[in-house]
């Protein structure tokens, strides 16, 4: 079986762990958002395909859910040192060897898909690892910081960094609008659209709606290719009980018009490109209305407190999509 992923960081990782230990045989393709990329210390950092490498290939941090395990920060700190920052964004030494390797290998001519590739090789994640494209993407979010003395209202209107955005403000602002900068001229990598149009199934793990799978579907042909392919595309949710698992995905969600519920982000992604969707059993209330805008429902647990029920998840999604296939 030949299943394709779209996939953020933590949510999409864990899923797909999830996934493998399900279907041992399968040949998945994963295509990793990467506009979340950011260049730091004259290095490109790639969070969420590096969460996906060290996830899949037993070198991550399990509490974080990002970074590596048994990492130091003298790196860091010396930088500290020499007044050199950002400081809130927490790379590690052992980290910091990637992302070396990485724009070493960009600076001498490769695109990020043959890089990445590359550090696969290392760390044999057990699944094909595409970027959504080799071209530069990265999201911006719109706030108006609040401006300290002055009155209410009068803060300056920007656009930073979703990194910013997200690590260094904690999402703490409302975020205005959320733009992928680049992503309408960008390409999908080598080997995206061919791996979605030989696909037997597609899958969005539990990954971030709008800055994640959001943000792949915004590379022009991804979301054509998909919606196109005539196979089963399945989702499960990131929101369960009305708020996200995990980090701050309700402020994206706000930013573009969806509330933060199971079945809105269903209808979000609406039933021209989703054929089934899995909410969590705690949201069973919500089937009813997610079928009603045609897009096949099942209320299972949805919580990936370790692998097997990561594993369990992924049975679902796959039983859902062959019941869609009719
Ligand atoms: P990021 O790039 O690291 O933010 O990761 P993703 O975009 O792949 O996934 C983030 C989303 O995963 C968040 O919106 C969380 O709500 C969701 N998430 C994390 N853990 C779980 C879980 O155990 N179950 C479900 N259903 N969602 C989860
Ligand atoms: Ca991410």
């Amino acid at each position: 079986m030949r299943i394709v992923v779209l996939a953020g960081g933590i949510g999409g990782a864990r899923f797909l762990r999830g996934l493998k230990q399900a279907v041992p045989d399968a040949d998945i393709t994963v295509i990793g958002n990467t506009a979340d990329d950011i260049h730091l210390f004259g290095l490109k950092v790639c969070p969420d395909l590096d969460t996906v490498m060290y996830t899949l290939g037993g070198g991550i941090n399990e509490e974080q859910g990002w970074g590596r395990t048994d990492e130091t920060f003298h790196l860091k700190e010396e930088l500290a040192a020499y007044g050199v920052g950002p400081e809130w964004f927490g790379l590690g030494d052992r980290d910091f060897a990637t992302h070396i390797v990485r724009t070493q290998m960009l600076s001498a001519g490769y695109p990020l898909s043959a890089v990445t590739e590359a550090l696969c090789d290392r760390w044999k994640p057990g699944v094909r690892l595409l970027p959504m494209s080799d071209d530069r993407v990265e999201t911006h979010v719109a706030v108006t910081l609040p401006d300290s003395g002055s009155a209410a209202g009068s803060g300056e209107r920007k656009a930073i960094h979703f990194q910013e955005y997200w690590v260094r403000l904690r999402a703490s602002v409302p975020a205005e609008a959320v733009v992928p900068v680049g992503a309408e001229q960008a390409k999908p990598a080598p080997g995206v659209l061919e791996a979605i149009a030989e696909a037997d199934v597609v899958l969005f793990p539990p990954s971030n709606p709008v800055v994640s799978i959001g943000t792949i579907l915004a590379v022009p042909g991804i979301r054509e290719a998909i919606a196109d392919a005539g196979v089963p595309v399945v989702g499960l949710s990131p929101i369960v009980g009305d708020a996200p698992v995990r980090g701050m995905a309700d402020k994206v969600l706000a930013a573009v018009g969806v509330e933060s519920t199971a079945a809105a982000v269903a209808e979000h992604y609406g039933s021209g490109l989703l054929d089934g969707w899995l909410v969590d059993t705690v949201d069973a209330g919500s089937v009813e209305r997610v079928e009603a805008a045609g897009i096949r429902c099942r209320a299972v647990p949805l919580m990936m407190t370790d692998v097997d029920a990561a594993a369990q998840m992924a049975r679902e999604a796959l039983a859902l999509a062959e019941e869609v296939r009719g």
